[in-house]
């Protein structure tokens, strides 16, 4: 008689769920990773949006989406007229 093997063999890898601490570790290489390339851009353009956290309008750099300060009172007209 023939006992099947494949029973008793661990589950793949890929199968496995990724665990919260491995996501963590990635979020911080990421933003360490984000952090130095808006700490060596040099913000040629930006773009006015309006910041859902503080409910006012930020200037927003349009290669590292760094927080460039409010814009003036000229940048929020046009903005509010566009
Ligand atoms: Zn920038």
């Amino acid at each position: 008689m023939e006992v099947s093997e494949t029973d008793s063999e661990p589950s793949h890898p890929q199968d496995l769920p990724v665990s919260a601490q491995k996501i963590i570790e990635e979020i911080k290489s990421l933003e360490k990773e984000l952090s130095g390339l808006q700490e060596s851009c040099l913000h040629p353009k930006y773009t006015v949006r309006n910041c859902q956290d503080s409910f006012s309008l930020k200037r927003i750099c349009d290669t590292c989406h760094s927080d460039l300060g409010y814009p003036t009172q000229q940048e929020t007209d046009k903005w509010m007229n566009s």
